[in-house]
């Protein structure tokens, strides 16, 4: 029952996504019940697991232990943390997709997925735990979605979620994202995330925009702030590539291409 109440306390906040469709989406169970596992959750530190279909109980205790050791490194790793209290996953058959929704939603601080996703083992909660513990609202679509690949990539413990298909960031980005040594899409259209995960339907899946925008970001955090996420995270937060690097978004993504383009895996 503390899970009803707490997602009632959600729907009080009704700030982007009304009532109505917030039960449409079935994020509210369906069946008006919350399977509860409170040993699950008894030894999480910072985010619970909330399934609302049977799922084996060890399933969920596998997906939260993993999701906690992986908060404590994201957090690590970006400098930042998450202060708004816990983070929630809520899983259910009704969600189609894996997503996030951090502090300007009702929903601030959840993450939905699917249960075949965790049914099948595959917790890419790596990517969505950084866009709640990375502040989001006045940052470029590039650098959340990019941000979030690249923690998925790095530090993620699914290697078989979808941001880990490839060995390595910029070889992925490279296979997918050029035509004919161009960007399919280039940066500057990719700063709005309707732009990002809307306007680009084209595209297959938008993986290779999340390559393409992860590669830069992996780019930038090496060359430019030692291999330190920690430096990165001004820029990321605040934009400035003038007063960082002296140089406009343009130039950087030439010099970023050529990097890539001249890159080779070490062994
Ligand atoms: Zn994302």
């Amino acid at each position: 029952m503390e899970g009803l109440g707490l997602i009632a306390k959600y729907i009080e906040r009704d700030e982007d996504i009304s009532r109505r469709e917030f039960f449409k989406r079935g994020t509210a169970s369906a069946a008006g019940f919350l399977i509860s596992y409170p040993e699950v959750n008894k030894h999480a530190e910072k985010v619970l697991v909330y399934p609302y279909d049977p799922i084996p109980k060890e399933k969920i205790a596998k997906l939260s232990a993993q999701a906690n050791r992986e908060y404590k490194k994201i957090s690590k790793s970006l400098g930042r943390d998450y202060n708004f209290g816990k983070i929630k996953i809520m899983i259910s058959n009704s969600f189609e997709n894996i997503e996030a929704f951090f502090r300007v939603s009702q929903l601030r601080g959840t993450i939905r997925m699917p249960s075949p996703y965790v049914l099948n083992g595959v917790y890419a909660t790596a990517h969505e735990l950084t866009h709640i513990v990375a502040d989001q609202s006045p940052v470029a679509a590039y650098f959340t979605e990019g941000l979030a690949t690249n923690i998925q990539y790095n530090l993620g413990e699914s290697k078989d979620s979808s941001p880990n298909l490839e060995s390595n960031l910029h070889l992925a980005f490279r296979r997918t994202g050029l035509v004919n040594g161009q960007l399919k899409v280039p940066m500057s259209e990719l700063v709005s995330m309707e732009s990002f995960h809307h306007k680009n339907k084209k595209h297959e899946n938008k993986m290779h925009l999340h390559y393409q925008a992860a590669s830069f970001v992996e780019y930038l955090i090496n060359v430019w702030f030692g291999g330190n996420t920690r430096r990165f995270m001004p820029l990321y937060e605040k934009g400035g590539f003038q007063k960082h690097f002296g140089k406009n978004l343009e130039q950087l993504e030439k010099e970023w291409l050529e990097f890539v383009k001249n890159f080779a895996a070490k062994k």
